[in-house]
């Protein structure tokens, strides 16, 4: 049998502290959990860790292992002279069933893994929930409290989340939460301590099971929750409510509610982060001859000028007039970008009016620029 050494397992010095062998059973044994695992023969890893951690955490079985090796804890038929040989003879490890769960949970929940819960009634943390909320443009540009009804795992209203009534003192463990047991491995036996399986560590049980929770404390209800939506949010950003998630089973705290933003678009103004842009259409002879134009924007109409001879597309930055946003505790710019709408259809009179216009000297150096061009071009 080729068994690796136990320090070479643990990846520790011959010389490690009993504090340098238990974090680093801890990393191993997170890293190969046959749960969680993706390793390759991470089961077959796991106990090789698992045993090795038993006799190095042990200081007399490690002195043992020191002076005689795998030998000092191999059967009693194995050479012959093995000077231990009262330690042997249970061939091996047994990590089926609930020998292994109880090993787990034991070493787990010494060093405060929170671990492998193999029973119901232990408390438990309630999940995380997530869901999304439809805003309007105005209620993310400017915040607001809305409501939203969740359903989910609630705290039980009958028994107050404790799942029975009238409390006693567990008969199996008489209070403490734990029971001692004879645990029979290849070191021989020795007792271990696990959590109470009648009251699940609780030191205490009911003498009525509560019926509309069957006992967990918790009943799946809708919930109505109000959210303080932040000025400036936007789709996709997220929004964590403190334990107004899932109730946690058997008086464990609450998860979180997580609340994901959609936000609608606006009819005329466009997001760009904290900015807001807005098409302003003008008439032709708005852009030719100048105006006054009113312009709303988030914080109330504005008087603009706009001077003679306007181009499509120009566009003039108004500071501060955007998104005044809590979430990026910034002042957007508001965008006004002019655009001239040129009429499909004219009247008569209009007509006239133009082709007069037309018969006047409407030519800028960019349209000689381009007509020399042109003549050049023909030759
Ligand atoms: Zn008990
Ligand atoms: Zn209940």
């Amino acid at each position: 049998m080729n068994k690796r050494d136990y320090y070479e397992v643990l990846g520790v010095s011959k010389t490690a502290s009993q504090d340098e062998i238990k974090s680093a059973f801890r990393r191993l044994a997170k890293k190969y959990h046959p749960d969680v695992s993706k390793e390759e023969n991470a089961g077959e890893k796991f106990k090789e860790v698992q045993e090795a951690y038993s006799v190095l955490s042990d200081e007399e079985k490690r002195r043992q292992y020191d002076q005689f090796g795998h030998a000092a804890f191999q059967g009693g038929g194995a050479g012959g002279g093995n000077p231990f040989g009262g330690f042997g003879g249970f061939g091996g490890f047994d990590f089926s069933g609930d020998g292994y769960e109880d090993i787990f949970d034991n070493i787990f929940s010494g060093f405060g893994f929170g671990g492998r819960s193999s029973s119901k009634s232990k408390a438990r943390r309630g999940n995380d929930t997530l869901v999304k909320m439809k805003l309007s443009f105005e209620e993310a540009v400017y915040g607001c409290k809305k409501d939203i009804d969740v359903t989910m795992m609630d705290t039980c209203q009958e028994c107050d989340g404790k799942g029975g009534f009238g409390e006693e003192t567990c008969d199996s463990c008489h209070g403490s939460g734990t029971v001692t047991s004879e645990q029979r491995t290849i070191l021989g036996s020795f007792l271990t301590k696990t959590t109470c399986p009648k009251c699940g560590g609780r030191g205490k049980t009911f003498k009525k099971t509560c019926s509309s929770c069957s006992g967990t404390g918790r009943v799946r209800a809708k919930k109505t929750i109000e959210v303080s939506v932040p000025s400036g949010v936007a789709s996709g950003m997220r929004r964590r409510i403190s334990g107004k998630g899932e109730a946690g089973a058997n008086g464990g705290p609450s998860g979180d509610l997580y609340i994901e933003f959609e936000v609608k678009d606006h009819e005329f103004y466009v997001r760009e982060e904290d900015d807001i842009y807005l098409e302003v259409p003008l008439t032709l002879t708005e852009a030719l001859l100048g105006c006054k134009k009113e312009i709303p924007t988030l914080h109330g109409n504005l008087k603009l000028t706009v001077d003679p001879g306007c181009e499509n597309g120009k566009t003039e930055r108004i500071k501060g007039k955007g998104i005044n946003s809590e979430v990026s505790r910034k002042k957007g710019d508001m965008y006004v970008v002019y655009k001239i709408v040129i009429p499909k259809k004219l009247t008569k009179e209009q007509k006239n009016l133009v082709e007069q216009l037309s018969k006047t000297d409407m030519n800028t150096k960019d349209i000689e620029t381009f007509q020399n061009f042109v003549q050049r071009n023909a030759k």
